[in-house]
């Protein structure tokens, strides 16, 4: 988790992505399992536009330890069922993650996005 709060009662994260894994904040889920999550992107940049996440609160790709491998193998092996899901592993897909300000990174919790089902341009902006 990241940073809870409670307030009386009422706990709340301060990290959007735990908020969606603990079920509090909706999403469009496309794969569960006990380590990892897979959901649409609010704002999709592409037909297809995944977020792959851990459960666990990981700030980011930087900050993953060698005993977290397994952990990393599994999200880009989720990150290739999503895309073979939706269809577009013959096409060709683009996994990216962004890391820190410079990275582009907006949420603080580790995710891949899966982008596809359009050419992708290199180098990206
Ligand atoms: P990044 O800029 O790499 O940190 O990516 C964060 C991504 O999270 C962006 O592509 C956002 O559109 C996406 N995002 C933000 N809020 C939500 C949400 N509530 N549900 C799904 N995706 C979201
Ligand atoms: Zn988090």
């Amino acid at each position: 988790m990241g940073t809870r709060f409670t307030l009386g009662w009422w706990t709340v994260t301060d990290c959007l992505f735990c908020s969606i894994a603990a079920g509090e904040v909706p999403a469009t889920l496309v794969h569960e399992d006990d380590l990892v999550l897979a959901f649409r992107d609010i704002n999709p940049q592409a037909p297809t536009h995944v977020l792959v996440i851990p459960r666990e609160h990981i700030r980011s790709a930087a900050e993953l330890t060698p005993a977290q491998d397994p952990l990393w193998a599994r999200l880009l092996h989720v990150g290739q069922r999503v895309a073979e899901a939706d269809g577009i592993d013959e096409s060709g897909f683009r996994i990216v993650t962004n890391i820190g300000r410079d990275g582009g990174q907006t949420v603080d919790h580790l995710h891949l996005h899966v982008l596809g089902g359009r050419p992708m341009s290199w180098p990206p902006g």
